[in-house]
């Protein structure tokens, strides 16, 4: 981000609360770039007692993953997950619970995942692939970003 979203002048970098900012350089305008973490919301859906990972057609191909996306606006994560896990595979999910939060320093985001359960056929839209279907005791946790939501519902699931 080079020029300020409210007044278009410069950005520059000074130091506030002991970490450099990108602060914009008119006297008048108060804006700093925070560069707060995002919120991204996760299913880790379950059909049949099987594990759905969703491909979506821009990654590679044997990489596969959690369905997962951003909040709207006034919008409580759990209905979130909720929406997106019907606008990705064309199901009505529901909420078994919450698995956790996970800090995904890589791409400053902050996943919270929900266990969902789903039934039926998957429609699924545009930007997905392909789905894989897996019974958990073949689930291989990854060692970023959603895995590690997918390692502690694994744990959970043989400790109960
Ligand atoms: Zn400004």
């Amino acid at each position: 981000m080079k020029y300020c979203p409210l007044c278009a002048h410069e950005l520059e970098s000074i130091e506030i609360d002991g970490k450099p900012r990108l602060s914009c350089r008119s006297k008048k305008c108060e804006y700093v770039y925070w560069n707060n973490p995002t919120p991204v919301i996760a299913a880790l859906v379950e059909r049949d007692d099987k594990v759905v990972l969703v491909r979506h057609k821009t990654w590679p191909k044997k990489m596969f993953g959690l369905v997962t996306g951003f909040l709207e606006e006034g919008e409580a994560p759990e209905s979130g997950i909720l929406r997106e896990v019907k606008e990705e595979l064309g199901v009505e999910g529901k909420l078994v619970d919450f698995i956790g939060y996970y800090a995904f320093f890589e791409m400053n985001q902050l996943i919270l995942a929900f266990h969902v359960q789903v039934n039926g056929e998957f429609v699924l839209n545009e930007e997905l692939a392909e789905v894989k279907i897996i019974p958990p005791e073949r689930l291989r946790p990854w060692a970023f970003g959603t895995g590690y939501a997918v390692s502690d519902w694994l744990k959970k699931r043989t400790s109960s």
